[in-house]
């Protein structure tokens, strides 16, 4: 069976799930809506993408040329499943219009976890498969999620600090900041603690998050109480056998997030995208019974992977959608 799948809002997520949507051979796209008239709405047209007007009349893309597909209730009349990309927030509103074209959807991680079942693939794939509404959990989530499972079904975790170094904005976006400041989120435990809960929920999560200025990506670092004794080197190997985590090495001269994009864009990654959550070898360490270790996320390509797992798991098919996307964009 091919999948019929639509994307509504197309920014950031939204163009990377499609692009991501087209490699794959059990799914069709049938289309992006376009809310406003933009290089990316051009981009789509270049690449043969069909666009649906996100309103009813699709004024602004008709006066600037675009050759409409139809509205997005044509693009909902004709999928099986949407990705919802819209801004925090609008994804609510926008379930009411799902339900009434009986569409199973995906959204992401800027919507309340109350909008569907909270999604990390390789954590809980099996008891999502099926669900009309899922909701892939937000970037920083979906990281602490990927690592945190693996190490709770390896040693047993009692309890987990984690503090997440955010960025201030995606690189494209110029109204955003800080430029030139250190900001702490003053709300404790930040907002990722209890969204951790919502996909693993069998043990205690405290987050803490600051914003930094820079574009490029998060960082985490961790402290875990573990429940069975750990070594460095058996964490190590843990994380290498875990699928979309990578292990980079200071030693290789990745000293920091922007020498991990360097690194995407040499191996040829779409975008420079890098989707594997990234953990410094020489950042792991064990104390007692803590484990410790910094991670990078890139915010911008780690839940499209998830969003595409999340298709696959919303019709029934199976958990090996994990390696056939990972296949499909040369994740080992
Ligand atoms: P974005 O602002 O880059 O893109 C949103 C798109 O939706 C825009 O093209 C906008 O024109 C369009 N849009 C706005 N209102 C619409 C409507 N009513 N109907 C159809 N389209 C509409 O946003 P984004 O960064 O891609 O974020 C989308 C979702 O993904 C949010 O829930 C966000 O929290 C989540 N997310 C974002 C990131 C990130 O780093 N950007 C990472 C993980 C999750």
């Amino acid at each position: 069976m091919t999948i019929k799948v639509g994307v509504i809002g197309y920014g950031t997520i939204g163009k990377r799930i499609a692009d991501v949507v087209l490699l794959q051979d059990d799914m069709e796209l049938i289309g992006v809506t376009g809310n406003t008239f933009n290089y990316k709405i051009k981009s789509a047209i270049n690449k043969g993408i069909n666009i649906f007007a996100a309103d009813h009349l699709g004024t602004g893309l008709k006066r600037n040329g675009v050759c409409l597909a139809g509205k997005i209730v044509d693009l909902l009349e004709e999928c099986d499943v949407v990705c919802d990309c819209t801004p925090k927030g609008v994804g609510k509103k926008n379930k009411r219009k799902y339900i009434e074209h009986n569409v199973k959807a995906i959204f992401q991680g800027g919507e309340k976890p109350e909008v569907g079942k909270s999604f990390v693939a390789q954590c809980n794939y099996e008891d999502v498969a099926g669900e009309d509404y899922i909701r892939v959990v937000s970037c920083n989530t979906t990281g602490l999620c990927r690592t945190l499972h693996a190490v709770d079904q390896e040693y047993g975790i009692n309890d987990v600090h984690a503090t997440m170094v955010r960025r201030a904005a995606d690189p494209w976006d110029i109204y955003h900041g800080p430029i030139n400041a250190i900001v702490p989120a003053l709300e404790l435990p930040s907002h990722h603690g209890p969204d951790v809960r919502t996909v693993l929920p069998n043990f205690t999560v405290f987050t803490t998050s600051v914003h930094v200025p820079t574009t490029i990506m998060h960082m985490h670092s961790l402290s875990i109480e573990l429940q069975n004794p750990a070594t460095v080197e058996g964490v190590l190997n843990l994380f290498l056998k875990t699928t979309r985590v990578r292990i980079v090495k200071n030693s290789d001269g990745i000293r920091s997030t922007a020498e991990i994009i360097e690194y995407a864009k040499d191996m040829g990654r779409l975008r420079g995208d890098m989707p594997e959550v990234c953990i410094w070898e020489e950042g792991v360490g064990v104390w007692g019974n803590k484990l410790f270790y910094l991670q990078a996320v890139h915010q911008e390509s780690d839940v499209v992977v998830e969003t595409i797992d999340a298709i696959r798991a919303s019709v029934g098919k199976p958990i090996t959608s994990i390696s056939k996307t990972n296949q499909s964009l040369g994740i080992e």
